[in-house]
């Protein structure tokens, strides 16, 4: 198990056999906490053991990713056929070019 915080946010990863799962506080009064992503360990170095250099740069972006889809308000410009701040499609993928 890894805890710590990025930004303000405290995560935990925990593994278990070939997986893990990064978890972020969703409330700090009640110990809720909210799944930012989960996956095979080998997202995370070898099946032998973790790469810590590696998973801590994981965490780091899947914790700050998911800052940016929560407060991401869409400004980019004309152009854009996804927010390149949260990955939003910024078009209906139903209409034609
Ligand atoms: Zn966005």
């Amino acid at each position: 198990m890894i805890s710590g915080r990025v930004d303000g946010i405290d995560f935990t990863m925990r593994e278990r056999s070939d997986t893990y799962t990064i978890t972020v506080d969703a409330s700090s009064n009640d110990g809720s906490e909210t799944v930012l992503a989960t996956g095979n360990i080998t997202d995370l170095g070898s099946a032998q053991a973790l790469d810590y250099r590696h998973t801590l740069r994981f965490i780091v972006a899947v914790v700050r990713t998911a800052r940016r889809r929560m407060t991401c308000r869409h400004r980019p410009g004309p152009g854009f056929r996804f927010c390149p701040w949260c990955g939003t499609s910024m078009i209906d993928p139903t209409l034609p070019d």
